[in-house]
């Protein structure tokens, strides 16, 4: 990836954002339990940090993939998992979809208002019976003359409080049930009768990000609602799946390297057996290999990234990325909380956040597991 001029003003931007607008309130928000998405969203908005890799036309940045990265860079400044996740929810989450096979209408209607951050939305896969297993969905929108009428309950929902409209995932067709067909991905505005706020979910952590249990009941939108082509849901879902994957692996690998760093500095600083902590070649090996494994983790989401860049698909790579990343935030966040001693266990300090956060990495977005049965089925060893 080739970063320009115009790479380095867009992140200069990013950063002074994060600096000002997010970094100095994430511990009020995660006491909170919520962050303000309808204030915050707007000022991300107006530095083109949602929907940077869409269509001019509706909103988008019209630009590539390494500017995604360098976004994805500067979320991972932030002091939590929780906030960059709600944002990555808007920029890559929920809109890939939207933007790819929408109408110009739904684009014109939803999709705009959404990049400039005056619309919060979310993606709604998940349910209470079916997480990594997507294609054992239950919420039913059925055809009414010109609407569909959605009845269900989904899960885990990240933005679900506060959103606009959500990213659905339902079964249209009952003709194949348990199966990956006959689903669709329909734009439902969350003011439609019937959708309620079930519960707001208590959290080990990303304790600043919302996350509900999202009921419908017999929920009426226009067929028109409909992302693309009815019955391509599954597919258009697994596709933006892999932004979702990538994305968050691009944010976790940085926050990877910012807590090695923190803890590199605290162990210079603390003093024990006469010496700094630091001074322990145990200590400074132990540091050094989780270093060099996020080196070789960067390695690898840059090639990723760009394999993206040059249009290829990355069904592979974002898996890979999902996993390895995942993992290695959680080994990176038990060695912090390890070296620093009873500091780590407490909650002043930001290691134990970022424990509790970094837990999140190897289940959100597809559990560990579901990224090997990915990869254990290219490599041709599991039934598809
Ligand atoms: C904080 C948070 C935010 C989230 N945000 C969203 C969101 O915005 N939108 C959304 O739709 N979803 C969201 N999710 C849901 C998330 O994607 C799911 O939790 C995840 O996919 C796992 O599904 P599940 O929880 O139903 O676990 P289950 O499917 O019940 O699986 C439980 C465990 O079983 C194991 N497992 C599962 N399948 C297999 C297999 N085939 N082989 C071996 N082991 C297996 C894995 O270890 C897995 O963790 C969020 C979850 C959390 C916790």
């Amino acid at each position: 990836m080739q970063f320009t001029e115009e790479h380095e003003h867009f992140r200069e931007s990013m950063r002074r954002l994060v600096d000002e607008e997010i970094n100095p309130f994430v511990d009020e928000w995660e006491e909170a339990g919520i962050f303000p998405a309808h204030e915050l969203f707007p000022k991300l908005g107006e530095v083109g940090a949602f929907g940077l890799e869409y269509d001019p036309e509706f909103g988008g940045g019209g630009a590539d993939h390494s500017f995604t990265y360098v976004m994805a860079q500067e979320l991972g400044r932030i002091k939590c998992a929780g906030v960059p996740m709600a944002i990555a929810v808007q920029a890559s989450m929920a809109t890939p979809a939207l933007a790819r096979f929408g109408s110009d209408e739904l684009k014109k209607t939803y999709l705009e208002p959404t990049l400039r951050g005056e619309m919060v939305c979310s993606i709604a896969v998940s349910e209470p019976d079916a997480g990594s297993d997507v294609a054992g969905i239950r919420t039913r929108a059925v055809r009414d003359g010109d609407d569909w009428v959605i009845n269900g309950r989904k899960m885990w929902i990240t933005n679900g409080t506060q959103a606009d409209w959500l990213c659905l995932l339902a079964r249209t067709d009952d003709s194949q049930p348990g199966d990956y067909h006959g689903m669709s991905l329909i734009v439902v505005p969350t003011t439609t009768p019937g959708f309620s706020v079930g519960r707001k979910i208590e959290k080990m952590g990303n304790h600043s990000s919302d996350t509900a249990e999202i009921v419908l009941d017999d929920v009426r939108v226009p067929i028109s609602n409909t992302v693309g082509e009815a019955g391509r849901g599954f597919q258009q879902q697994m596709a933006q799946f892999q932004d979702e994957r990538l994305v968050g692996a691009y944010i976790a690998a940085v926050g990877a390297r910012k807590a090695l760093d923190r803890t590199k500095d605290y162990l210079q600083q603390r003093i024990a057996f006469g010496k700094p902590l630091l001074a322990n070649q145990y200590l400074q090996y132990k540091l050094a290999e989780l270093y060099a494994d996020v080196d070789t983790v960067e390695g690898f989401l840059q090639y990723a990234a760009d394999k993206y860049l040059a249009g290829n698909d990355v069904t592979r790579e974002a898996t890979v990325a999902k996993l390895k990343t995942g993992r290695l935030t959680r080994e990176v966040a038990d060695a912090c909380v390890q070296f620093h001693g009873g500091m780590g266990y407490a909650e002043e300090m930001w290691v134990a956040r970022y424990f509790r956060d970094a837990r999140l990495a190897s289940i959100g977005g597809g559990a560990d597991e579901v990224m090997l049965r990915v990869i254990t089925m290219m490599e041709g060893m599991g039934k598809k």
